[in-house]
């Protein structure tokens, strides 16, 4: 572990465009359950949402066949308004702060790194902290979904008010893609962190990637095969980061 922390000091110290590509197991430690793992959202039980497959209630048919359940699920498992950034969102926001970050792409829609200061973020799966009118497309505050009192969130218009996330059967949003992948294709070292890399198209997005430096800081085994030269360090991603602190 030293030594890997040692050679992964060594990589940022000599890059000074690192794009950080991360997913659940970077809101993990703030204590947001991921969705695939044992304590993760698929493996919570819950009577009321027994009966729905977890991809149905995060999906765009859920929220137009069933918008009671699915606002419904959105308000008990969405709502990450008070929780709060970790060392690896920190330790990310001084890089950028230093100058040697371009950009942050994450899976994850808890506005976590913003939280924590990252001014460069591409939401590749939108933020649950956003809302808009699905008729007009009337933007509505943060709070909205998640205080109404209304089943389903209404519009001045009539419009049935949504959060900005990319459900199941959706595509990405086009501009934060794009930005990704100019960062992406633009970066001399990609540290990959808190994914499995298991989900797509966000996991094809690496290929865009032309630099030299690769590290991957996850628990568990990753879903592509890597070059040679990765650094691949098999911790959690805030020990890392908080470790790569101490040593300034
Ligand atoms: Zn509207």
């Amino acid at each position: 572990m030293e030594e890997q922390i040692r050679q992964l000091k060594e990589m940022i110290d000599c890059s000074t465009k690192i794009v950080f590509f991360g997913g659940a197991g970077v809101s993990t430690e703030s204590g947001i359950p991921d969705f695939r793992s044992k304590d993760g959202l698929y493996n919570q039980h819950d009577i009321q949402f027994d009966q729905y497959r977890p991809e149905y209630l995060l999906s765009h048919s859920c929220l137009v066949d069933k918008p009671e359940v699915y606002f419904e699920f959105h308000r008990q498992k969405m709502d990450t308004r008070n929780i709060k950034p970790n060392r690896a969102h920190e330790y990310l926001a001084k890089l950028e702060q230093k100058g040697k970050l371009i950009g942050v792409v994450t899976q994850n829609i808890d506005g976590l790194h913003q939280k924590a200061g990252s001014k460069k973020v591409f939401e590749i799966h939108g933020s649950a902290l956003r809302n808009y009118c699905m008729n007009c497309g009337k933007k509505y505050d943060r709070d909205y979904i998640f205080d109404s009192k209304e089943a389903i969130p209404t519009c001045s218009c009539g419009g049935c008010i949504r959060p900005d996330i990319t459900l199941y059967e959706e595509g990405l949003p086009e501009d934060q893609v794009q930005g990704a992948l100019k960062a992406l294709s633009e970066a001399d070292m990609l540290i990959i962190g808190g994914t499995s890399l298991t989900v797509y198209p966000a996991a094809s997005f690496i290929n865009y990637f032309r630099g030299e430096r690769l590290a991957v800081i996850n628990e568990s085994e990753i879903g592509i095969k890597a070059a040679e030269n990765t650094l691949i360090i098999k911790r959690k991603i805030g020990e890392v980061f908080d470790a790569l602190d101490q040593m300034g």
